[in-house]
């Protein structure tokens, strides 16, 4: 399996969007390509030369700087007709796997795992082959950090981060929607000055990018939301937005 990120809006919202390929096979998806303008000179090249066969746009979840994007690029003609994988209220989507169901790329099986809480239609996309695992969270899960409850409750999104999340494999690495760890991180280090906590903070303030660098089994030991458990009586989850 081979992520390409692709940063859009550096410096504003810093959201990823990611290219995911099969290697063998050369399918690939393209994860939340919100702006097509940063995201279509990454593709297109690849496109032409046959370095990817491009199967589907995947979305996380509905909101613009996620799913915003589907219909200019199913504008262009590498696009057109291409289907749209994602939750309900994604923009011109096509299909919406059922929780636990999924899909192939090439060899890369694809499970859709329903995270309700940010938005109703939130899905984590998990990513499995004989390479590696990935999960591709959206706005549920960053790292040191989680998303903020705009369409559900405290509970839901508990139910996303310990139950749903929490039981995929400690090794699955995990590739959020924006890059927010610094923002993240100053909050975690005033609830918590363990010792991941502080090796977040440290990486963090050394490196611009931190997407796909911390696995499940990372966050469960550095972000605070999934340490509800075993440090707080009271979940530190900010108040809905
Ligand atoms: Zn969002």
């Amino acid at each position: 399996m081979h992520i390409q990120s692709i940063p859009m809006w550096v410096g504003g919202s810093n959201n990823y969007a990611y290219l995911v390929m099969d290697e063998g096979s050369r399918e690939a998806v393209v994860v939340d390509p919100a702006n097509p303008e940063e995201v279509v000179p990454v593709l297109k090249p690849q496109l032409l030369d046959g370095t990817i066969n491009l199967t589907a746009i995947v979305n996380t979840h509905h909101h613009w700087d996620h799913a915003g994007g589907n219909e200019k690029m199913l504008a262009y003609p590498e696009f057109e007709g291409k289907p749209v994988i994602g939750g309900k209220d994604c923009e011109r989507v096509t299909t919406t796997p059922k929780n636990g169901e999924g899909f192939k790329i090439g060899d890369i099986s694809v499970k859709a795992l329903y995270t309700p809480c940010h938005t109703q239609d939130s899905i984590c996309w998990f990513m499995e082959d004989s390479t590696g695992r990935a999960v591709f969270t959206g706005d549920t899960l960053f790292h040191g950090g989680c998303g903020r409850f705009f369409e559900g409750t405290a509970e839901e999104m508990h139910t996303a981060l310990n139950k749903t999340l929490a039981a995929l494999p400690d090794d699955t690495k995990v590739y959020p929607g924006h890059e927010y760890t610094k923002a993240n991180v100053k909050f975690a280090v005033s609830v918590s000055q363990s010792e991941p906590v502080k090796k977040l903070e440290a990486f963090a303030e050394a490196n611009k990018e931190t997407q796909g660098k911390f696995t499940i089994g990372d966050e469960k030991k550095h972000n605070v939301f999934m340490m509800v458990d075993v440090c707080c009586s009271d979940p530190p989850f900010p108040s809905s937005a």
